[in-house]
C-alpha cells in the first residue's frame, strides 16, 4: 500500500528532488511530460519488482501514470513542451476543483469500504476518513480560491509551465500547482 501511495505522488517527488535544495525552474519537462512520466513509471515498476519481489509492478506504473492524468484536470502540465502546458487548470476555478476532487474521494471511499472493510465498524472508519478528506478539500479550495489572483486558463494556453513547489505570486513568475 505504501508503494502505491508513493508511486501515485511519483512525478511530484521527482520534481521535488530536481528542485532541491533550491527551485531551478523548467524541471516539469522531466517530471510531468509524457516521456518523463513514462520513464518514471517504468523505473518505479522495475524498482518495485527488484525490491519487493512480488506481483504488483503494473499497479505501481499505473499509479504513477494516473498522477499525470489527474494533474491534467487540476493544473497545466508540459506534456510535450515547456512552452505549451496543457490542462483544465481547475486549481484556478476553486468550486470545480472541489467538486471533482470530492467526488473522487467519495467514490474511492465507497469502493474501498465495499472491497476491503469487513465489519460495519471498519466501514464507518473509512467513511469518517472520507468525510474528513472532503472537509479538508473544501476548506483548502475555499482558502486558495480567496488567495488566488490568477485567472482560470484552461487547456492550450501558452505560458510558462507551473511548478508544484513555487508559491510566489507576481504575475510574471510561475505559480504553485
Ligand atoms: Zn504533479
Amino acid at each position: 500500500m505504501l508503494a502505491i501511495a508513493l508511486s501515485s505522488y511519483g512525478p511530484d517527488l521527482v520534481e521535488l528532488a530536481l528542485n532541491a535544495p533550491r527551485y531551478r525552474g523548467g524541471t516539469g519537462i522531466y517530471s510531468h511530460s509524457m516521456m518523463g512520466v513514462a520513464c518514471g513509471a517504468l523505473l518505479a515498476a522495475v524498482a518495485y519488482r527488484l525490491i519487493a519481489r512480488r506481483p504488483g509492478a503494473l499497479v505501481i506504473a499505473f499509479a504513477w501514470i494516473l498522477h499525470l492524468v489527474m494533474d491534467l484536470v487540476t493544473g497545466l502540465k508540459p506534456l510535450f513542451s515547456l512552452a505549451h502546458p496543457i490542462g483544465l487548470d481547475l486549481y484556478h476555478l476553486a468550486w470545480a476543483d472541489a467538486l471533482v476532487e470530492c467526488t473522487l474521494v467519495v467514490v474511492a471511499c465507497v469502493l474501498y469500504a465495499r472491497a476491503l472493510s469487513g465489519t460495519p465498524a471498519s466501514r464507518r472508519l473509512v467513511y469518517a476518513a472520507g468525510a474528513a478528506l472532503v472537509a479538508l478539500q473544501v476548506e483548502g479550495d475555499r482558502v486558495l480560491g480567496k488567495l488566488d489572483t490568477l485567472p482560470w486558463s484552461p487547456s492550450l494556453v501558452s505560458r510558462p509551465a507551473p511548478s508544484h513547489f513555487v508559491v510566489a505570486q507576481p504575475a510574471s513568475t510561475q505559480r504553485a500547482h
